[in-house]
C-alpha cells in the first residue's frame, strides 16, 4: 500500500498512525528514491507480505508503533530489513517514567551487544601489500571462527561472573585489554545494572568457551584502507586523516551466550504479557513491562550479555594485535594498533531525550540494527571526541567500502540518537544462496585484490556484495537526512570470516 506512505520530509517518509490497529504513534523511515524501492518491494528479502498490506520489514515498523508507552514514532534506518518482530534497522523509544513502557527482547535482537570496533594503526597500504597473505593467515589462525568454535579462555563459574558483571573493566584487571580501550567503547566497556544471576546456567554454558571468537555469517575480521577522507578535521582526531592508513574493523556480539539470554527472556516476556492481560499485533514482538520482575531482569541480563560482547570484541582486538605482531615483527603498542572506538548496534538503553515539547524524558531506546550517534558536546563522549561527536562504525560488505561517520544533533532531534548499523540485506540468506554462486563470489573477490579467509567456503554467496544494498546510499541517506555526518571511506583487503 503505497498510497499509506507519506513524504514528509526530503528523503524522510512516513506511516501513518491508524495504518495498523493499534498504533500508538506514526512509523518513520529514511530512504533514498532507490532504498524506497527497495524496501517497497522487498520481494526477494522476505518473500512475503505482512498482512496489512505492507511489505514485512514496513509492516513490522507499523506493528513496533503499536507497543506500550512508544515515544515519537517506530523508526526505520534507511539499511532497513525485516527481522525477528522488529525490522532490522529499526529504533524504538519507551517512556520509562510513565508506568506503561515495555522493553522487547526481538527489539534489541538475538546477537545482544553486536557491534563494530575500529581499531587503527600507523601503517599504511605499502607497508601492507608485501605481507598481505601472511597477515590474512595469521590473522585467520588467531582468531577462531565458524559456528562452533572455541577461544582459548576457559570461562569457570565465578569468573564467568565477574566477566558478565565487569566486562572490561575486569579484562583490563586481567591484563586482557589496553587501559585506553575502555576510554573509547561505549559505556567504557561495562553497561551498568549487569546482575549475572539473571543469565541462566544455559546461558553461561553457551558462552563458557566462546570468549574472543567470531562466530560465523555476517560476522568478521577484516584489514582495511582509508581510501577517501570527507571530514578532514573528524578524521585526523581519530588517527584516520591520511588516505592509505590501515586499519582493522572486528564485527561481532555476545555469540551463544547473548542468543540463549535473548530466547530465555521471550518465554519470559510472554509469561509477563500474560500475567499483565497484555496482547500485541504480533507474538514476535513479545514484551515485559518494565515495572514486571521480567522486564527488569530481561534488562538485568541483557547488560550482562552486553558486557560478553565487550570483552569478546576485546579478546579479538588482543588477537589481532598479535598477529600484527608476529608479522611485523614489532610491539602492537609500536605499530600504533590504537583503538578508535567499539560501539553497539543490537542494545536497548535508558537515555534521557528532549521531546518535541521541549520537556526532557528518560526512555529506554531500543536499537535494533542501528547505532548510537550522539552529537559533539555530549556528556556521554570521551573528551576526545567530544568536539567532533561520536565515531559510528558501518559495514558494508565483503567486497565493498565501510564507513566512519560522526554523530550529530540532528539525530537527537529526528531519531533518538541513532543512525544505520550497515548496508542492511537486499536478499535473504535463501534467496542469495538460491541466485548466487559462492564459487564465482569467491574468484570476484580475489580478482578484486581482497584477500578472504573463510571457514565455510560454499556459503560465500550468502554473504557476496550483491546479498547486500549499496552501502553508500545508505551512508548518503544518512547524511542527507543529518542523523550522522560522512567521515570517513575504507576499502577492503583482507576479510577474515566463519
Ligand atoms: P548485522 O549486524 O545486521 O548482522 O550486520 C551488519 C552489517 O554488516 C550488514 O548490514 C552488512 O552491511 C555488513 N557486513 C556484513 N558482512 C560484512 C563483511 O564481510 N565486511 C564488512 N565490512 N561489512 C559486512
Ligand atoms: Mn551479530
Ligand atoms: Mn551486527
Amino acid at each position: 500500500q503505497i498510497s499509506e506512505l507519506k513524504q514528509i520530509a526530503p528523503f524522510t517518509f512516513e506511516i501513518k498512525q491508524g495504518s495498523t490497529r493499534g498504533m500508538a504513534v506514526p512509523a518513520r523511515f529514511f530512504a533514498s528514491p532507490l532504498l524506497l524501492d527497495m524496501v517497497v518491494r522487498e520481494a526477494q528479502a522476505s518473500g512475503g507480505g505482512g498482512g496489512g498490506g505492507f511489505t514485512a520489514s514496513l509492516q513490522q515498523l507499523a506493528n513496533v508503533a503499536t507497543l506500550p508507552g512508544i515515544v515519537g514514532a517506530s523508526i526505520g534506518m534507511p539499511d532497513l530489513h525485516s527481522g525477528y518482530g522488529f525490522a532490522i534497522g529499526n529504533v524504538c523509544a519507551v517512556d520509562m517514567e510513565g508506568g506503561s513502557g515495555v522493553v522487547s527482547p526481538g527489539g534489541v535482537g538475538f546477537d545482544i551487544n553486536c557491534g563494530v570496533r575500529l581499531l587503527r594503526s600507523s601503517l599504511s597500504i605499502e607497508d601492507l601489500f608485501p605481507v598481505r597473505d601472511k597477515l590474512a593467515d595469521a590473522l585467520f589462525k588467531a582468531v577462531p571462527v565458524g559456528v562452533g568454535s572455541e577461544g582459548s579462555l576457559r570461562l569457570g563459574a565465578a569468573d564467568m561472573d565477574k566477566l558478565l558483571t565487569g566486562g572490561m573493566a575486569w579484562l583490563e584487571e586481567k591484563g586482557m585489554c589496553w587501559p585506553e580501550d575502555r576510554e573509547v567503547t561505549e559505556e567504557h566497556g561495562c553497561f551498568p545494572g549487569a546482575d549475572a544471576s539473571k543469565v541462566s546456567p544455559r546461558a553461561k554454558a553457551r558462552g563458557a568457551a566462546q570468549c574472543g571468537t567470531l562466530g560465523s555469517g555476517n560476522h568478521y575480521v577484516e584489514v582495511q584502507v582509508v581510501d577517501e577522507v570527507f571530514d578532514a578535521e573528524a578524521a585526523s582526531v581519530m588517527g584516520l586523516g591520511k588516505k592509505g592508513t590501515v586499519c582493522i574493523m572486528i564485527h561481532s556480539g555476545s555469540r551463544g551466550l547473548g542468543h540463549q539470554v535473548c530466547t530465555d527472556y521471550l518465554s519470559a516476556a510472554d509469561r509477563a504479557m500474560a500475567k499483565a492481560g497484555l496482547r500485541l499485533v504480533d507474538r514476535q514482538l513479545a514484551a515485559a513491562p518494565l515495572s514486571s520482575s521480567e522486564g527488569r531482569d530481561y534488562l538485568a541480563a541483557m547488560a550482562a550479555a552486553a558486557n560478553f560482547a565487550f570483552a569478546n570484541r576485546s579478546l579479538m582486538a588482543a588477537q589481532v594485535r598479535g598477529a600484527f605482531q608476529e608479522v611485523f615483527k614489532s610491539s602492537p603498542a609500536k605499530l600504533g594498533l590504537h583503538q578508535v572506538y567499539d560501539v553497539s548496534h543490537n542494545i536497548a538503553k535508558k537515555e534521557l531525550h528532549t521531546l518535541p515539547d521541549g520537556s526532557q524524558r528518560q526512555l529506554l531506546v531500543h536499537r535494533k540494527g542501528a547505532t548510537r550517534a550522539f552529537p559533539p558536546g555530549h556528556a556521554e563522549l570521551p573528551a576526545a571526541y567530544r568536539g567532533i561527536g561520536q565515531p559510528v562504525l558501518i559495514g558494508g560488505s565483503m567486497g565493498t567500502a565501510s564507513y566512519v561517520m560522526t554523530g550529530t544533533q540532528g539525530a537527537m532531534q529526528r531519531s533518538f540518537g541513532s543512525t544505520c548499523h550497515g548496508a542492511g540485506r537486499a536478499l535473504s540468506r535463501s534467496a542469495a544462496m538460491r541466485g548466487l554462486d559462492s564459487k564465482q563470489v569467491l574468484s570476484q573477490l580475489s580478482q578484486q585484490g581482497i584477500a578472504l579467509r573463510i571457514a565455510t567456503k560454499k556459503l560465500a554467496a550468502e554473504e557476496a556484495p550483491a546479498s547486500y544494498k549499496d552501502v553508500s546510499q545508505v551512508i548518503d541517506t544518512c547524511h542527507a537526512v543529518g542523523i550522522s555526518k560522512k567521515c570517513v571511506r575504507l576499502r577492503p583487503v583482507i576479510v577474515v570470516k566463519g
